[in-house]
């Protein structure tokens, strides 16, 4: 047996040595270093001129993994807390208060290390932390996204057909819709009655709810369903949400389902058929995040396109004592329907924050726009060995390679994206590096094939020097996406070198 081979067995023999209980491997970095002691001239040089990215499950030490699987256990009960762009307010505004942020008040004097914010419809948050910089010197903004693709309820959504009672659903956002039939869903959201009121629903999350489901037809009689094409193999007028199937007792009466469902949401929660009208109610899967493999590599779980960015940009935010520079974390609504309406970013939502900062600084917010710097920290697609015909490997992103820094995003000859000049990536490629930070870079998949946008335009539109950057996702917009644990510290790490 020649020598590389033992190193290479004795390499291998060491990968394999987990202990399951802690999940923990017992490989240390340097029994791979080993391997590479000795450099010919072309090796070093080799070493010095290539990009050459590494493994984090390599190039990080194990205190460093310990420290990203204890960030990710936060992170789970964070997104297990929060499906609905709403639950991430709620969340975000109480970690945020206690960390102590206060409303904004134009008539107040801030100082550095001042921590205020501004909510938006109780679906889309801004925070900041005033920096030792004057205001002028621009800001530090990292911008992330906190509603999910899911299924919304109709306006009427309640109907009965054939003694089974279910709501009518219109989609949200970019899905398979055949992923979401036969799995377990919650409802979420909130019903605004006549009079007023909020009524919070959140029913399938305990482990006595019930929950909610989509049927699909057997594969025994799908002869007809599996010849149409796969995005049509469920249908938007066939994601209709099995509700109920018991009749309320009274022979005289129809649909004595929908009846017998009404009655009892009216019991629980005082709603008639119209309060659906003034409803944001919506199916999400009910499954929890949990790690994914022997070794608990990965996080599986629903929302992690973007609240593995906003998570991390918001810890970021509420720890940033006194930044140099002002920092402005937005969670902002709708950027899975294209960031239009109010609480998206292609408003005037964070424009006027700012304009309002610069008045109560006495300076000219334009000019502050244009000194600002801002982190669109969305989700990028990972590169999937399974269907590696969707890449172009040399510029994909891989789990595990630390956050991706994509300078444009969009389709069909870069149509619809911001497109960061050279200078800003620069910029933020220089942070990262002088913070040992690993990055990496990535595009959406091959030219032609798709392709997709963030709110990086809309903040780029408003002169600010603005540039994509977050955590590799596999399984993107499914019911179940996966991350990595390392990439989401080191995302967290990214951003925090950003505000600091
Ligand atoms: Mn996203
Ligand atoms: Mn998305």
């Amino acid at each position: 047996m020649c020598r590389r081979f033992k190193k290479v067995r004795r390499l291998i023999k060491s990968f394999i040595l987990i202990d399951y209980k802690s999940g923990k491997s017992n490989l240390k970095g340097k029994d791979v270093l080993t391997m590479s002691e000795a450099k010919t001239k072309g090796e070093e040089l080799k070493g010095r001129l290539f990009m050459e990215k590494k493994n984090m499950g390599l190039s990080k030490s194990e205190e460093y993994l310990e420290k990203a699987d204890l960030f990710s256990e936060g992170y789970k009960s964070f997104i297990n807390m929060c499906k609905t762009e709403r639950e991430v307010y709620d969340t975000a505004l109480s970690i945020a208060r206690e960390k102590g942020y206060k409303a904004f008040d134009m008539s107040k004097e801030y100082k550095a290390g001042d921590k205020v914010y501004l909510g938006n419809c109780q679906k889309a948050l801004i925070l900041a932390t005033f920096g030792k910089k004057p205001l002028l010197e621009g800001t530090r903004i990292v911008a992330s996204h906190i509603d999910c693709p899911r299924i919304d309820l109709k306006p009427q959504p309640v109907f009965e057909k054939d003694e089974i009672a279910y709501f009518k659903t219109h989609y949200y956002g970019g899905i398979k819709k055949y992923q979401w039939p036969t799995l377990p869903l919650a409802i979420h959201g909130v019903v605004i009655l006549n009079d007023g009121k909020t009524v919070d629903i959140r029913v399938g999350e305990s482990e006595c709810d019930p929950v909610f489901v989509i049927s699909d037809i057997l594969p025994h009689l799908a002869q007809e369903q599996m010849k149409r094409s796969a995005g049509e193999i469920i249908k938007g007028e066939e994601l209709n949400v099995i509700i109920g199937g018991r009749p309320f007792k009274d022979d005289k009466v129809s649909e004595k389902v929908k009846l017998n469902i009404l009655s009892i949401l009216f019991e629980k929660y005082g709603i008639y058929e119209e309060d659906f009208v003034s409803a944001e109610l919506s199916l999400v899967p009910a499954h929890k995040a949990c790690d994914v493999g022997f070794d608990r590599a990965l996080i599986g779980g629903y929302g992690h396109d973007d609240r593995c960015c906003a998570y991390p940009s918001l810890m970021a935010e509420v720890e940033a004592k006194e930044p140099t520079y002002t920092t402005i974390c937005v969670l902002a609504d709708k950027e899975e329907v294209g960031s239009d309406g109010r609480t998206g970013l292609n408003s005037k939502m964070l424009e006027f924050f700012i304009e309002d900062l610069a008045e109560n600084a006495g300076v000219s917010y334009r000019e502050v726009l244009r000194n600002s710097y801002c982190l669109s920290s969305d989700v990028g697609a990972a590169f999937d060995p399974t269907f590696p015909d969707c890449f172009e490997k040399n510029n994909s992103a891989r789990i595990n390679y630390g956050p991706i820094v994509t300078k444009y995003t969009g389709s069909r000859g870069k149509n619809g994206t911001n497109d960061a000049p050279a200078e800003t990536v620069g910029f933020v490629r220089k942070i990262l590096n002088d913070n040992d930070v690993q990055w990496q870079t990535g595009e959406l998949g091959k030219v032609d094939l798709g392709g997709g946008g963030t709110v990086a335009k809309f903040v780029g539109a408003l002169q600010v020097n603005t540039i994509d950057m977050g955590v590799p996702v596999l399984s993107m917009h499914s019911p179940f996406e996966l991350i990595s644990k390392s990439d989401l510290y080191e995302t967290f790490r990214a951003y925090e070198a950003f505000l600091k």
